[in-house]
């Protein structure tokens, strides 16, 4: 039986990055349609139904912005924005307005693809199905297993048991389900109000300082101190993010 070949539309203008791109894709056997163009964009979109969509922001005709709007109001298939560098505002515009990720030029293939890969397989069947609008807090695909080895930590989440360089740590119910919904959410951005939704079980979510501090003191326990490559990624203004290991 064939595999039904994914079709990624990308709009871009910087011809250098969709050659990247497309290329990219391609050689992992999606097919690519690309234009140039803001309104073709919408158009090719219209006509080819794609599976996701790599956008860009500055755009002739049609600005990003309003693409992303546009989108939204017919389809549920997956936006992945690519911003410039550290223009954390477009960022949290991007997801704001739509988009379910965003990635910064320039960007490595090996993560684009990563992206890619994780936004279909999160929407993959409800969009080639068409199927009904999505809600934040579906529930995401679980860790592979209910055991993982990640970044020298392991996690066992059945037995509640965490060890770190193969010695058990002690977390609190809360910190071991925050831990648990960042991994089952791998490389999503949660906002504090979904995190205190799906790990704090708080249906009014307030008190974003909650979460703040309670990833503070998760990433002292396992090792993963704060900086550029920690596992648990703060994005300022918007959330954090669990980044599974590149390999
Ligand atoms: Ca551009």
């Amino acid at each position: 039986m064939a595999e039904h070949q994914y079709c990624v539309l990308n709009i871009e203008d910087d011809e250098d990055i969709a050659r990247v791109v497309r290329t990219l894709l391609e050689r992992a056997g999606y097919r690519v349609v690309s234009t140039g163009d803001g309104r073709e964009g919408l158009r090719r979109f219209h006509d080819e139904r794609p599976d996701l969509v790599i956008l860009d922001v500055g755009l002739p005709t049609l600005d990003g912005w309003t693409i992303i709007e546009r989108l939204r109001d017919l389809s549920s298939a997956p936006i992945l924005v690519l911003t410039a560098r550290d223009s954390e505002s477009d960022k949290v515009r991007g997801l704001r307005s739509g988009a379910d990720d965003y990635l910064t030029k320039p960007f490595g293939n090996a993560e684009l693809l990563a992206r890619v890969e994780a936004l279909l397989r999160r929407e993959g069947r409800r969009a080639r199905n068409g199927g009904g609008p999505r809600h934040e807090d579906d529930p995401a695909d679980p860790p592979a297993g209910r055991r993982v080895a990640e970044h020298g930590v392991e996690v066992d989440f059945d037995l509640h048991v965490v060890k770190v360089g193969g010695r058990p740590v002690e977390l609190t119910p809360t910190e071991f389900r925050l831990l648990e919904t960042l991994m089952s959410h791998r490389g999503q951005v949660l906002s504090p109000e979904q995190l205190l939704r799906l790990a704090w079980r708080d249906p009014t979510a307030t008190g974003p300082d909650r979460v703040k501090f309670t990833v503070l003191r998760l990433r002292r326990k396992l090792g993963w101190e704060s900086g550029p490559d920690t596992p648990i990624e703060t994005l300022r203004g918007f959330g954090y993010r669990y980044r599974p290991p590149t390999g």
